[in-house]
């Protein structure tokens, strides 16, 4: 039974137990001994300690587990009191973070929930000792699984096991009550759909009625709530398909610029190859590439993206539709200006065009094929010399041409720093001598060439 360390077994849930199945005995014997520790300073209280969530869910499931939940039947404030390391990061929802190696553990003290009247938040959340009751108040059967730590024993009041089999994803009790409660639950419905290598999920009759019925629930949730699961479903290995029926069943609408309803099919075709090896943030860029940059920059305003994160998106979106021409000199100009996005930029051309997405800026006329043409070219593009940093500073220019600082000296600069790349230049001797050659005169500095892509 419990081997050395192996933590006394704390109070028993009010719920059936069943085995757990081999590979959760597994990983329970690899489980860190501060879990252990935790544990067992919980059963010395008469307390009760469960695994819940994510954990129980991924461990079933045959996935790397990333962070660890406990439900513990002790009030908050006794769990501060015998953790004094713990930190209050959840206090009024009952969330004690617990120090681990290096990691903190989220502990909730098991608790009922009255009516949500906003659908978003419950109005009242109170504390009991019924880990059934905390079961209940989960989103989805695979959710709602708990791990009894001493007894390795599983509590599956809801049958998330056998969902799991079937690759169903259904809802704790009624689906319409449970999707009307909180909006953001639609949200969680499409991220679980995705199984990585598994595939994807099938919603129960229950729930895919529910989710089509309140899809406008959605409007009622936080816009960060929506970002964070908006970017993990971006983020899923088969969020094609997933972002596909979200359009489908009309949840893209509620939150997106556009209508995306309509143009469902065309959304499952953007499941190329290249997609895959883009984080979210790219593929959320891919998504928006018909809208208009003003719509962009609303859209991610409104789901608060961070001005990281929003920038990063705008910048791609402005290039789409745009090639460099197939000589050396486009190419190796292109290559420095993106630098490691350029061939980014030229595979997010290549998903665009061939599935016919034209890009709201976009003007070429190039085909995927020549696009993959430009990439073999890209690819077989030999370093530059010297590298893509200027062989010539103010100084050199000033001396060279009488000219004074200010901008027509900056812009001079510029100039003959394309001319370097262009021409794949080695040393300052060889800027000297394009300098030498150039036509220009001060007064026309605008119009000289700037080291930039697109022109
Ligand atoms: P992840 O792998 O992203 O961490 P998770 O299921 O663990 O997925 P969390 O947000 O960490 O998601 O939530 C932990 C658990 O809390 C869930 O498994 C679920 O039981 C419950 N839960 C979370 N959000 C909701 C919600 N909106 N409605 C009902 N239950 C929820
Ligand atoms: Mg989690």
């Amino acid at each position: 039974m419990s081997g050395e360390g192996w933590p006394n077994p704390a109070l028993e849930a009010d719920i059936p137990a069943l085995p757990c199945p081999p590979n959760v005995i597994e990983w329970l014997e690899k489980l860190p001994p501060q879990i252990l520790e935790i544990a067992s300073t919980i059963a010395q209280e008469g307390g009760g300690i469960w695994i819940v969530g994510g954990a129980v869910r991924d461990v079933c499931l045959g996935i790397d587990v990333h962070d660890i939940d406990f439900a513990v039947s002790l009030k908050p404030e006794h769990m501060m009191n015998i953790f004094p390391n713990s930190l209050p990061t959840g206090i009024d929802y009952g969330t004690v973070s617990l120090r681990g190696d290096g990691v903190f553990y989220e502990a909730t003290t098991l608790r009922t929930e009255s009516a949500y009247e906003d659908g978003r938040r419950p109005e009242q959340v109170s504390w009991g000792v019924s880990l059934s009751e905390d079961l209940e108040r989960r989103d989805f059967t695979i959710n709602a699984m708990a791990i009894d730590i001493a007894r390795k024993v599983m509590h599956d009041p809801h049958h998330g096991l056998q969902d799991m089999e079937k690759g169903m994803l259904r809802a704790v009790g009624q689906a319409y009550r449970r999707i009307a409660e909180d909006g953001l639950r639609i949200l969680r419905a499409y991220r679980f759909l995705d199984r990585g290598q598994a595939g994807v999920w099938k919603f129960d009759s229950e729930l895919s009625e529910a989710l089509r019925q309140n899809s406008h629930m959605l409007k009622a949730v936080t816009h960060e709530r929506i970002w964070m699961e908006w970017l993990k479903i971006l983020s899923g290995k088969n969020m094609a398909k997933v972002v596909e029926k979200m359009a489908h069943d009309g949840v893209l609408d509620c939150f997106l610029p556009g209508e995306w309803s309509a143009q469902h099919l065309r959304l499952a075709s953007l499941d190329h190859h290249y997609i895959y090896e883009f984080d979210g943030l790219t593929r959320f860029s891919v998504l928006l590439a018909e809208c208009s940059s003003i719509e962009v920059e609303e859209a991610l305003l409104a789901l608060k993206l961070s001005n990281k994160e929003r920038t990063y998106i705008l910048q791609l979106h402005g290039r789409f539709g745009t090639l460099p021409q197939e000589t050396l000199a486009s190419m190796r100009v292109f290559r420095a200006v993106l630098a490691e996005r350029a061939e980014q930029h030229l595979k997010l051309e290549i998903i665009l065009r061939s599935r016919g997405i034209s890009p709201a800026g976009g003007s070429g006329s190039e085909k995927a094929d020549d696009v993959y043409g430009l990439l073999e070219t890209f690819e077989a593009l030999a370093p530059l010399k010297s590298g893509h940093a200027s062989l010539i500073d103010g100084h050199w220019l000033m001396e060279r041409t009488g000219m004074a600082k200010g901008k027509a000296l900056g812009r001079l600069k510029t100039w003959l720093h394309r001319l370097q790349i262009e021409r794949d230049l080695a040393d300052s001797d060889e800027v000297e001598a394009v300098l030498c050659a150039l036509h220009w005169t001060e007064e026309n500095h605008l119009d000289w060439p700037k080291l930039q892509y697109p022109d």
